[in-house]
């Protein structure tokens, strides 16, 4: 049912208040850093207790086997233990600077291709003078121009079981987005953690003289700096608004959402779903706020300002976190549009056969402008004034289409709203839910005080009359 085990162990329990667990505080001003930079403060709640513990973890990795970085707020860390810290996360950047891998990149081109060489272990552009110490390594050979503009499909996806897996577009969803882009009219677009985009649009600007749209890419995978120079992408993470390049790489982001006054920009995200919903929406606010330094540059940049609009943005996620996202930017919307990809794990097969995904594009831009392709059935709803799935019905009592995952929602006079079609109305819960769920059992336990047994609309904490 939905994709609740999706968000399981990050979504919506970590950030639920009261309902014992781990809850998010965000970036602190004088944060300790791991590899990924600041980490995040979060507190830990037993339940039913009032104040938990605080703690410090890393902003990037929810899995302690990739960064194990830990701390209470209100430890005493030694000097020894600081230098160790210190030393240990300069030992934990990456071999190779950005800029070494851009001089490595100016001579790999220059090889012949029997020459070129890709180690599959170390996920590497191989010199031919490096060949030795990778000579036990699997490794592709015959790197061609085409597979250097492409290396998404050269890199292994990574596989992190718990929330950095990398889900690549599949190449109609990523068409089709690029394709909504031009049509609006965008020159410019930032890629947050969305490579195959960005990558796109890097190969069509190098092919096609009249296509006039540039991608700055920036995202935690570091192995892109291979491929695209300082002015292409940022190793940059997403959780705390960490631009690992320091200053000089915040200036590349800058310049780039600063170029023709910040006109035609727009940022599109596509961000692991395990959760921290907060965390990635304070950095998209950065990141915005950034943009939105253009208006300030002088008296003639104000007069055509950005009328306080805000960058417009994309931001791709499933359909079950639209709540929490609304809750942080309530000017976005949801389309219906399904974002497809080439190796999800979370799909489920539709009627029809195809696979349904659960993703969507939330947007600031005015609905109605946002098209959705005609062959695959999307239609437009005059009077929800945008496009919705082919099964999406518009219930007259909500007065909009209400289906979130595709198919036809049906309305419960009860509930007093459109549910999905498998539910039904239970009188003991009073609210709809699956046929065969187990009465008044929710698994985080009751919403306002967190313990099991009762629902917040008995919670013995609040009064009753
Ligand atoms: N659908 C996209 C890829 C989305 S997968 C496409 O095809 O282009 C999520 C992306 O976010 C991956 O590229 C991953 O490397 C990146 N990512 C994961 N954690 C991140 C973080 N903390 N900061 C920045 N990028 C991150
Ligand atoms: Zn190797
Ligand atoms: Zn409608
Ligand atoms: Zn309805
Ligand atoms: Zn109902």
């Amino acid at each position: 049912e939905g994709g609740g085990n999706m968000a399981a162990g990050g979504g919506g329990g970590p950030e639920r208040p009261g309902s014992g667990g781990l809850a998010l505080l965000g970036l602190a001003p004088s944060a300790p850093s791991c590899p990924h930079g600041p980490a995040l403060l979060f507190v830990k709640t037993s339940q039913g207790e009032e104040e938990g513990r605080r703690f410090y973890a890393c902003s990037a990795c929810r899995d302690r086997k990739d960064c194990n970085f830990f701390q209470w707020e209100d430890e005493k860390v030694s000097e020894t233990r600081l230098a160790a810290r210190e030393e240990y996360n300069r030992n934990h950047q990456p071999s190779f600077t950005h800029r070494q891998n851009v001089e490595r990149y100016k001579n790999f081109v220059l090889l012949p291709l029997s020459k070129r060489r890709f180690c599959q272990e170390c996920q590497q552009l191989l010199l031919p003078a490096e060949w030795e110490k990778h000579s036990e390594h699997q490794f592709l050979s015959d790197i061609s121009t085409a597979q250097l503009k492409s290396p998404s499909q050269l890199l292994r996806p990574l596989e992190n079981k718990k929330t950095n897996a990398q889900y690549l577009f599949a190449e109609r969803s990523c068409q089709f987005l690029l394709d909504l882009i031009t049509d609006l009219g965008f020159r410019r677009v930032l890629s947050v953690g969305t490579p195959r985009l960005h990558e796109m649009i890097q190969s069509k600007a190098s092919q096609e003289e009249d296509f006039r749209v540039r991608s700055l890419l920036l995202d935690i995978d570091f192995r892109y700096s291979q491929f695209y120079t300082e002015d292409e992408f940022c190793h940059y993470n997403m959780f705390n608004h960490h631009f690992f390049g320091g200053e000089a790489a915040h200036e590349t982001c800058r310049k780039f959402l600063y170029q023709d006054n910040g006109e035609r920009v727009i940022m599109v995200t596509d961000p692991p779903f395990g959760g921290l919903v907060e965390a990635l929406a304070s950095s998209f606010k950065k990141l915005m706020a950034m943009w939105k330094e253009t208006e300030k540059e002088g008296l003639y940049y104000n007069q055509i300002g950005h009328n306080n609009q805000e960058m417009p943005m994309f931001w791709i996620f499933p359909y079950f976190f639209e709540s929490r996202i609304l809750e942080f930017f309530p000017s976005f919307s949801m389309m219906d549009y399904q974002v497809d990809y080439d190796n999800h794990a979370l799909y489920k097969h539709g009627k029809t056969g195809r696979r349904q995904s659960p993703v969507r594009i939330f947007t600031n831009l005015t609905p109605s402008k946002i098209v959705l392709p005609v062959e695959e059935g999307y239609r437009f709803c005059a009077i929800c004034q945008r496009y919705v799935s082919s099964g999406n019905q518009h219930c007259e009592i909500c007065n909009s289409c209400t289906s979130k995952d595709g198919r036809r929602w049906k309305h419960c006079v009860l509930c007093n709203k459109c549910v999905k079609p498998s539910w039904f109305h239970c009188n003991n819960c009073n609210c709809c839910a699956l046929q065969n769920h187990t009465c008044e059992k929710t698994g985080a336990g009751c919403f306002v005080c967190g313990k099991a047994g009762h629902k917040r609309s008995t919670c013995p904490s609040l009064s009753h009359t």
